[in-house]
């Protein structure tokens, strides 16, 4: 909406407390686009006391408290200082990164069980880092996922 103050051209209603504003009056005067069906587009006007939308504005401001933006749905954030926090997040990409390396070593023929054991020796290591800053994420199958040299036959 796009709003400006001017003087009442005539006699009017303010949109916020429904009194007159008289011709001549100072007011605040906002245009709306409204889209209709299709093509079809109008304009709405709202004609306020300066008052009235100083206090509309402040009231909207109220209810609108400067972003404190809840994730909706998200895992509830852990309780930890910055530093504490970065590290581990450093730690959850690099343990991804190393999960998908040996996913890709897994894919090969002939799999490269050498790497993926070379890989999870940097995967345990992760897993022992990231205790000092929380849990190990249960995501991450700790304890049965060394993965045991399969016998090749
Ligand atoms: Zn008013």
């Amino acid at each position: 909406m796009d709003v400006w103050v001017t003087r009442a051209s005539r006699k009017t209603k303010c949109v916020y407390c429904g009194e007159n504003l008289v011709k001549g009056e100072p007011m605040v005067k906002g245009k709306s686009w409204r889209k209709g069906g299709k093509a079809k587009k109008w304009v709405s006007y709202y004609r306020w006391h300066i008052k009235c939308w100083e206090e509309q504005a402040l009231k909207w401001l109220e209810n609108h408290p400067p972003a404190v933006r809840e994730k909706s749905g998200g895992r509830k954030k852990m309780d930890l200082p910055d530093e504490a926090r970065i590290a581990r997040n450093k730690l959850l990409q690099r343990y991804a990164f190393i999960t998908y390396q040996q996913r890709q070593s897994a894919k090969k023929n002939p799999i490269e069980l050498e790497r993926i054991l070379k890989l999870e020796v940097f995967r345990q290591q992760v897993i022992e880092e990231i205790r000092q800053y929380g849990p190990v994420p249960t995501k991450w199958k700790v304890g049965d996922a060394s993965p045991e040299p399969t016998p090749i036959v």
